[in-house]
């Protein structure tokens, strides 16, 4: 196994793009990444996929639902019985990696061998969208 390379937000929000981090607020990237995800019970699938990318934190941004339906496409493609099933995004690959293993059609074992797991998965809240009333302006405006 390699070395903990990046963090991961998985994005369970359709209508935020996180076009800016949600840590440091800076200006995110786009950029393809080689994710390997684990699907129970048993099965590896690696796949290459454009996230969203925030070079000061590290962080590696995937929208959730985007990712699910990728993962229901190749499912049913290669006529995998395991859609709907929990996942766990373990991880990148290199680009030359995942091509290498395309080809030679690596078992999850090698696959695990040139996997960089992520470091830690953040969760981040959003704040409902729309008016948000002012408790403290409320009050004030009774009091006068
Ligand atoms: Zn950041």
């Amino acid at each position: 196994m390699l070395e903990a390379k990046y963090y991961l937000f998985l994005n369970p929000y359709p209508k935020h793009a996180f076009s800016h981090c949600p840590k440091c607020n800076t200006r995110t990237k786009m950029r393809k990444y080689c994710l390997v995800i684990h699907i129970e019970p048993r099965h590896f699938i690696s796949l290459n996929k454009t996230c969203r990318y925030c070079q000061y934190c590290n962080l590696i941004i995937i929208k959730k639902q985007d990712l699910e339906q990728v993962l229901y496409w190749i499912c049913e493609q290669n006529s995998l019985n395991i859609i709907g099933n929990d996942y766990f995004v373990y991880g990148t690959m290199e680009r030359k990696d995942w091509k290498k293993g395309q080809q030679n059609k690596f078992d999850s074992k090698q696959l695990m061998e040139h996997t960089y797991p992520f470091k830690d998965i953040w969760l981040f809240e959003v704040e409902p969208a729309g008016w948000v009333s002012n408790p403290n302006k409320d009050k004030k405006a009774c009091s006068n």
